[in-house]
C-alpha cells in the first residue's frame, strides 16, 4: 500500500479529506483506501499492483463489467468528433428513444449530470406542477446532496453520522416529511392528516444508501395508492435500481409505476449522466415547454450520451437480468454457509444483482431500525479482512453491494475462500 498512502498524503494537502466524495475515505471502517489505477471486468487494480474483485462497481453503474470494449470504444469515436457542443445532437434522441423504449413510464424525460441533480429537479417539476411544497422522504434513503433531501439521510451522511447538515435552511426541510421506509400504515396517516398539501413523495423503490433492503409487500402499493387519492407525484429515485435490479427497474420489478422516475449512474455508464423523466403532463410543466425551469450546460453531452447507450444495451434483455440475479444468489449462498460454518450471525438481502450483507440474527432484514441494530464492529472486522484478502466491498455498513456480468465462477470463487478467511477473524474477534 506505499504509493496509495503516498498518494492519500498528498492528496489530503490539496483535497478536503484526500477525496472528492466523503465516503472514499474509509471513515466508516478507518485506514486509508487504496487508490485505483485501473479496472478491467469484475476487477480493479490499484497503484501499487494489487487485484481486488469489485462490488462496488462505481457504486453500481458497473453493471457490464469495468472498460467493457464496447463501453470504451464508443466513448472514445463519440470523444473524437468533439465532446461538447451546446447544442442538439442525434446522440441526446437515440438515449432518450432508448431510455423510453427500456422503460415505458418515461413519456418524456431531460438528461442532467448526476443522480442529485435529477432528484433536485423532479422536486423543483412535482411542486411546480402541483403547486404544493410539501414532500415525503423516507428515514435511511439518499437521494443526492439536495438541500430538502438531507435530512435522515443514508449513505455517507449515515456512514459520517451527519444525517442531516448544517448550511441547509430550516425554511427548506420543514417542508420535508420524513417516515419510516417500508411502514404502509405511517404513509396513510401521513396523508390522511395532510394529503392535499403533500406534492410528492420521493422513494427508493429498494433502499440502497441503509444497505440493502428491498420494499415489503404493500409498501410501494400504498404509495401509490395515496399519491393518486391526494394528486401528490410518486417519485421513484432509481439513480441506483435503475437497469440494475431487472431490465424494468424496480418499477418493472414489484409491478408499481410512479409519476417520474430519477436516474443516474447506469444510464451514463461510467460517465457522469443522470435523466429524470415520466408522465407527459407533469413533463409539460418544465422549460421551455412550461415554466418550471431546470438547465445544464453539459446535459446531454454526447460523450456521455454514448457510453450511456452502449451499458444500456448491454443489459437490455430478461435474460441479463436473470443470470445476474442468479450469480448474486449463488454469491450469497456462498457466503451464508461461511458464515455459518465460522458461527457468525449474518443476515442477507437481495433485488436482481444488489445485495446486503448484515451482521446480525435478525432476518429479513426490513427496516432502518433493523439496520442500526446490526453490529458494526463485526462489519469493520469482515470489510478489513476481505480488503486484505483481495475483495473491495463497499467501505461502510449502510451500503449495498453489486455484481456485474463480468462476475464470473473464478471471480465468486475467489470471493467465497476470502470469506471464509475474514468470517474465521469476526468469529475469533
Ligand atoms: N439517489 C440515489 C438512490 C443514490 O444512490 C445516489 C448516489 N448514490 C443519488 C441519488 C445521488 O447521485 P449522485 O451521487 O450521482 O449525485
Amino acid at each position: 500500500m506505499q504509493r496509495s498512502h503516498e498518494l492519500f498524503e498528498r492528496a489530503r494537502q490539496h483535497i478536503v479529506g484526500g477525496v472528492n466524495s466523503p465516503v472514499r475515505a474509509f471513515t466508516g471502517v478507518g485506514g486509508e483506501p487504496p487508490f485505483i489505477a485501473r479496472a478491467e471486468g469484475p476487477y480493479l487494480y490499484d497503484e501499487d499492483g494489487k487485484r481486488y474483485v469489485d462490488y462496488v462497481c462505481s457504486w453500481g453503474p458497473m453493471v457490464a463489467g469495468h472498460a467493457h470494449p464496447e463501453v470504451v470504444r464508443a466513448v472514445q469515436e463519440t470523444a473524437a468528433h468533439g465532446l461538447s457542443f451546446g447544442a442538439p445532437t442525434e446522440l441526446e434522441v437515440r438515449m432518450a428513444e432508448k431510455l423510453k423504449a427500456m422503460l415505458p413510464s418515461l413519456e418524456r424525460v431531460r438528461m442532467v449530470n448526476s443522480g442529485t441533480e435529477a432528484t433536485m429537479s423532479a422536486l423543483r417539476l412535482a411542486r411546480g406542477h402541483t403547486g404544493r411544497e410539501k414532500i415525503i422522504k423516507f428515514r435511511g434513503c439518499y437521494h443526492g446532496h439536495v438541500d430538502a433531501l438531507l435530512v435522515q439521510a443514508g449513505s455517507g451522511a449515515l456512514t459520517l453520522g451527519i444525517p442531516g447538515s448544517p448550511g441547509v435552511p430550516e425554511a427548506v426541510v420543514e417542508q420535508t416529511i420524513t417516515l419510516p421506509y417500508n411502514d404502509p400504515e405511517a404513509v396513510r396517516e401521513c396523508f390522511g392528516r395532510m394529503g392535499d398539501e403533500i406534492a410528492a413523495v420521493i422513494v427508493e423503490p429498494v433502499a440502497g444508501n441503509m444497505n440493502c433492503v428491498p420494499p415489503v409487500p404493500g409498501f410501494l402499493e400504498a404509495l401509490r395508492e395515496c399519491c393518486d387519492d391526494h394528486g401528490s407525484v410518486l417519485i421513484f429515485d432509481e439513480v441506483m435500481t435503475g437497469f440494475r435490479v431487472g431490465v424494468q427497474c424496480a418499477q418493472g420489478r414489484y409491478g408499481i409505476t410512479p409519476d417520474l422516475t430519477c436516474l443516474g449512474k447506469v444510464i451514463g455508464g461510467g460517465m457522469p449522466v443522470g435523466a429524470f423523466g415520466g408522465k407527459a403532463d407533469i413533463m409539460a410543466s418544465l422549460a421551455p415547454e412550461g415554466p418550471v425551469y431546470q438547465a445544464g450546460t453539459l446535459s446531454g453531452n454526447p460523450v456521455g450520451m454514448a457510453a450511456g447507450i452502449a451499458n444500456l444495451s448491454l443489459v437490455d434483455t430478461p435474460e441479463v437480468h436473470r443470470s445476474l440475479e442468479e450469480a448474486t444468489a449463488t454469491l450469497i449462498d456462498g457466503l451464508r454457509e461461511r458464515a455459518q460454518a465460522a458461527g457468525v450471525p449474518v443476515s442477507f438481502n437481495q433485488a436482481g444483482s444488489m445485495f446486503g450483507v448484515f451482521f446480525t440474527d435478525k432476518a429479513p432484514v426490513t427496516t432502518f431500525e433493523d439496520v442500526q441494530a446490526c453490529d458494526l464492529e463485526a462489519f469493520k472486522v469482515f470489510f478489513h479482512a476481505m480488503l486484505d484478502e483481495g475483495v473491495y466491498m463497499a467501505p461502510s455498513a449502510f451500503e449495498a453491494g453489486f455484481l456485474s456480468t463480468a462476475h464470473d465462477t473464478p471471480a465468486i470463487e475467489q470471493t467465497l475462500a476470502a470469506a471464509e478467511k475474514a468470517f474465521a477473524r469476526v468469529a475469533s474477534r
